[in-house]
């Protein structure tokens, strides 16, 4: 297990984490290890999704705004159709908002602070997005993380009172919008805050 020492600078969680990352195998360990050096062991709901916060918003459609050193344009560097990645994202955004209603209601809405942890060379993005995306600069490829990640932890708070609002109409918890971390971890588990990237 990688040993990673290295903390962003945010507050420390005060209760209890959901964590959403990828369903990347290579970094499993290093994921549980990283929480673990900062305190949350047995303090997190774990939810993985391909791409982590990639398919969760309409951030993506982004991805069609090239980076210039790029010589084949979006349709031919994807294999899907927008429309097409539209219908395969929808339910994962579904299955996300219950999931985060889940564990508010799991936890009687201890649930302080969520973790978006995007990562290095995700496989997701090659599939989904870019098949080129292997070769980005990792300034650009945490630029594209950032922006996925931004416009979740924007859309997580724009709609917090719906999202933590029990969908099977059980009483309405007094809840306090939660702190979120938009981290990216490389290859051999080290984290960095994409708060501390810079924008596009
Ligand atoms: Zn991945």
């Amino acid at each position: 297990m990688t040993v990673t020492h290295e903390i962003p600078s945010y507050d420390p969680p005060k209760k209890l984490a959901l964590v959403l990352s990828c369903v990347d195998f290579r970094l499993l360990d290093d994921i549980v290890n990283y929480l673990h050096i900062d305190n949350m062991t047995n303090r997190y709901y774990h939810f993985a999704l391909a791409g982590a916060s990639m398919g969760l918003t309409d951030a993506w459609k982004c991805q069609h705004v090239q980076p210039t050193n790029y010589k084949k344009p979006a349709s031919q560097r994807c294999q899907f159709t927008q429309e097409e990645l539209e219908t395969l994202f929808s339910p994962w955004r579904q299955t996300f908002v219950h999931q985060f209603q889940a564990a508010m209601l799991l936890t009687d809405g201890k649930i302080s602070d969520v973790y978006i942890i995007q990562h290095q060379h995700c496989g997701a993005y090659q599939v989904y997005l870019d098949r080129g995306a292997e070769n980005w600069p990792l300034l650009y490829e945490q630029q594209v993380h950032k922006q996925h990640a931004e416009k979740l932890r924007d859309e997580i708070k724009s709609t917090f009172d719906t999202l933590a609002k029990s969908p099977l109409g059980t009483e309405k918890l007094q809840l306090k919008a939660p702190e979120i971390h938009n981290l990216f971890m490389d290859l051999r588990g080290h984290v960095v805050n994409l708060d501390t990237v810079p924008s596009k």
